[in-house]
């Protein structure tokens, strides 16, 4: 074994073999992958190993298709093939009108990413598939690039191809210990020697919190028992001329494919199991769990009443095996928060259909920093603290017992809420909220009529909808207040905070105390990577002069790491997260001055405290710090208060407001009026894919000011030319917001893509954003986008229809 190397990837799953191949394709080649037993001992070896286009975001559909082109390639390499049983075809069934509106969304959204799916009535699924009932069937959604592919062979094929490249693999040998140094580098201890290494990779699928804790990080991952088994040759499929699609069910529970003349079929049965939770055996290589069909009764009967010849064959053979989840479903791929140097790709749960893309993304990360995608959908920086063992199990199982249904907008499942709550929030709950998730934060969506109101969860406006919009009214007319927790906000101390801050935003930046304003961060590639609201509060009583940089609510692990990062060596600057100790109460309204006024002292009159102001003051007796800023586009102010004296500010707000028609207002009313006035949220409109002149932030940008992280990489991309336009949309449709992924057509042509949707009831416009071809960016451009399949007219718009001079924000 070498004694040095660049980059230990530890584990040797697909996605370890998938790590260490594409570091090679990426130009490393001095890099090791390093497994306890053979390659493929883990889950890999015995995985159905079904591969998809399918994916609910463009990044997973652009993932999982890469992992399509580069398993066709392999198959077609004639000095190492690998059995990939590619285009049989694949169908999601649905049996509900809202499943079929999502699978038209998510056609439509793959389509920009240049996948195409059909959607298929239910006489045209079971001409495809032979074997199945139209019983209780609406139609599914076809990919004919489904397939699967032989999992050993795979993996054994990328491992070849990487140690050709110059890569080199150590089997039966495993890690047992990870010390990093000074210098970031770490020492690789293993049962054969020690390895020194720039970069370590976690790719140790279910042991990832073994190899976790040797680096002092537990990860949310959690393995859950998953069985299929393989039926004895069916005789339809032996004289079938083709072989059969495979089938996937939200219905009851089940993927079903082709193995030789039988079937293999999966399960999520709801009486599931966790795995390996409080340990697991160290001897438990290329093995199973017990069988256990009695737990898979409740959906082997749909699966049954599906497919009537499955009653016809008897069970060859049982897999049951340990397959990883995570809390939202997805894996987590890319830098391990809060260390340097150090990567996971783990929490797979489609590790053989996404595992070339996840691999190809993090090789991406590791060599240049980015991948060609926004990776935020598998960041393992989205959690942020409040992510332990009990709460990954719950997750994981909810997950599990829902496998193939997805997320419809505004749904937030049951299993471990709340995780994540202020002093206000059953306060809040007692006043009828109905709570949205954000980031494990119960945050309110909006107030219900009724304890029982719930609405119908799918793509289109629902009951709400008027609830919302009383709501904006309200804030428009008189006064609203709404909490928003878990803002992040970090503390920036130290006499080079300006000149740090100058360095890792790409415009002006504020530096005046009791000034406050907005600014961007961008990656070395000059691309956009964060959004900071920057507060420069006066020494006082309560602390030094200091900055308040304020950010998106699940950026903080992820902005934390990427500004400690560029600290430089002797440089006077210290930060500290204040996310889970300061709440926001967000005033909005043309009332919201005279309501401050009322229970605040001091002058906050315009001419004392104009927007983009800063000051401490108290909110009756409670210690605050109020922004004179707003994302609704009328009066707002952000007044953000210790958890301690939050309910204390509450009241005193709530009773000054009285007089002055002040009302509760919550997220989706939020969201709707920040489509009014053109403003973005990070990760939606604000992407790693997009400078900031393509995401129409130019005016955030100097290019003259001296250097900045990013400035280099931007010149040159600006230079070029750009790519995209970011656009404000009006969508001539009523019935539903356009979906974020939806894709913009001129004819046939994909010319641009939504970020994000509302309706705007200020302006009584159904108002959407996309980056689209510069082309077509121009104002009054007329276009067609893909909703649900319908071709909707749109029309590009000047941004801010509300109030374009912000002259309600500075009033
Ligand atoms: C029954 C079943 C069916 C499935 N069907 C599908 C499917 O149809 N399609 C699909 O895409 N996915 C499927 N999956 C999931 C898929 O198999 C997994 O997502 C994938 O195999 C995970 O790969 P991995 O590389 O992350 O983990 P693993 O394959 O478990 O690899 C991790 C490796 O790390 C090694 N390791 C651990 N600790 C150490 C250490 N300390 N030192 C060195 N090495 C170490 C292990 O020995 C192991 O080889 C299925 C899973 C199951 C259980």
């Amino acid at each position: 074994m070498k004694s040095r190397t660049k980059v230990v990837v530890i584990g040797g799953g697909i996605a370890g073999c998938s790590t260490l191949y594409h570091l090679t394709q990426e130009g490393w080649t001095d890099v090791v992958l390093i497994e306890r037993d053979e390659l493929t001992s883990g889950t890999t070896w015995h995985s159905a190993a079904q591969v998809t286009n399918f994916g609910m975001t463009q990044t997973m559909v652009g993932l999982k298709s890469h992992s399509i082109a580069l398993y066709k390639k392999l198959r077609d390499d004639p000095e190492y093939p690998v059995g990939y049983h590619h285009g049989d075809g694949g169908i999601r069934l649905a049996n509900t009108p809202e499943q079929m509106q999502g699978y038209r969304h998510f056609a439509s959204m793959a389509r920009g990413m240049g996948v195409e799916f059909e959607v298929l009535d239910a006489e045209e699924c079971a001409r495809r598939h032979p074997l199945i009932s139209t019983d209780n069937l609406l139609g599914g959604l076809w990919d004919g690039a489904d397939g699967d592919i032989d999992p050993a062979q795979l993996c054994q094929a990328l491992a070849f191809h990487a140690r050709k490249a110059g890569a080199e693999v150590y089997r039966n040998t495993a890690v047992t210990a990870l010390t990093q140094h000074k210098d970031d580098t770490w020492t690789v201890e293993t049962t054969q020697g020690n390895i020194d290494a720039d970069i370590v990779v976690n790719a140790c699928g279910y042991r990832v919190n073994e190899v976790g804790a040797m680096m002092g990080v537990h990860h949310p991952v959690a393995s859950m028992e998953h069985q299929y088994f393989v039926t004895e040759d069916i005789p339809a499929i032996v004289e079938s001329a083709r072989r059969m699609p495979l089938l996937r069910c939200p219905i009851s529970d089940y993927y079903c494919r082709q193995e030789k003349n039988g079937l293999l079929i999966g399960f999520y049965e709801q009486d599931c199991k966790t795995w390996g939770m409080d340990g697991i055996d160290p001897k438990f290589t290329n093995a199973l769990c017990p069988d256990d069909l009695e737990r898979v009764m409740d959906v082997l009967e749909g699966a049954f009443a599906r497919m009537p010849a499955l009653t016809e064959v008897g069970i060859k053979r049982v897999v049951n095996g340990p397959i990883t989840y995570t809390i939202d479903g997805a894996p987590l791929v890319g830098p391990i928060p809060g260390k340097r140097n150090a990567f996971c790709i783990i929490g797979l749960r489609a590790g053989l259909g996404e595992g070339g893309g996840h691999g190809w993304l993090l090789a991406q990360q590791i060599v240049h920093g980015e991948a060609c995608y926004d990776t935020w959908v598998i960041d393992p920086r989205r959690f942020t603290g409040h992510t332990n063992v009990e709460l990954t199990a719950l997750k994981s199982i909810e997950d599990y017992q829902n496998e193939f249904r997805f997320h419809f907008p505004h749904e937030h499942r049951p299993a471990g809420r709340p995780a994540k709550t202020t002093p206000l929030t059953p306060i809040l709950a007692a006043e009828g909220a109905e709570f949205t998730v954000v980031n494990g934060w119960e945050r309110v969506d909006y107030i219900k009529p009724t304890p029982d109101f719930h609405p119908t969860l799918g793509f289109n406006f629902d009951e709400a909808f008027d609830i919302v919009g009383g709501e904006v009214a309200n804030v428009q007319n008189n006064v609203g207040l709404c909490e928003v927790n878990g803002f992040n906000r970090l503390e920036i101390t130290g006499d080079d905070r300006h000149s740090f801050l100058d360095r890792m935003i790409c415009g002006a930046v504020t530096k005046k105390d009791g000034r406050v304003g907005l600014g961007y961060l961008l990656n070395d590639h000059g691309m956009v990577k964060g959004e900071a609201t920057i507060a420069n509060i006066p020494a006082s009583d309560r602390g030094p002069a200091r900055v308040w940089y304020g950010s998106a609510a699940a950026s903080e692990f992820h902005d934390m790491d990427w500004l400690k990062n560029h600290i430089l060596p002797g440089e006077n600057v210290q930060i500290r997260s204040l996310t889970n100790d300061q709440t926001i109460l967000v005033l909005a309204g043309p009332n919201a001055r005279a309501v401050l006024q009322a229970c605040s002292r001091g002058d906050w009159s315009k001419a004392a405290f104009p927007w983009l102001s800063v000051r401490e003051c108290f909110i009756g007796f409670a210690p605050a710090t109020v922004l004179g800023v707003s994302f609704s586009g009328e009066l707002a102010y952000e007044i953000h208060v210790p958890n301690a004296s939050l309910y204390a500010a509450w009241l005193a707000l709530r009773k000054a407001g009285a007089e002055f028609g002040l009302k509760l207002f919550g997220a989706r009313a939020v969201d709707s009026m920040r489509m009014e006035m053109g403003f973005l949220h990070w990760k939606a409109d604000l992407l790693t894919e997009f400078t900031p002149f393509e995401t129409g932030l130019d005016r955030f940008v100097k290019l003259g000011k001296g250097d900045f992280i990013g400035k280099a990489a931007l010149e040159k991309m600006h230079a070029a030319g750009e790519r995209k336009k970011f656009v404000s949309l009006k969508v001539d449709a009523t019935h539903a917001p356009a979906r974020g992924g939806s894709s913009l057509m001129v004819g046939d042509k994909v010319v641009g893509t939504i970020s994000s949707g509302d309706w705007g009831y200020r302006v009584g416009m159904n108002i959407a954003y996309a980056f689209i071809d510069p082309e077509f960016s121009a104002i009054g451009t007329k276009l067609e986008l893909d909703m649900f399949g319908d071709m909707v007219a749109i029309e590009v718009i000047a941004p801010s229809p509300y109030d374009p001079d912000f002259s309600r924000i500075r009033s």
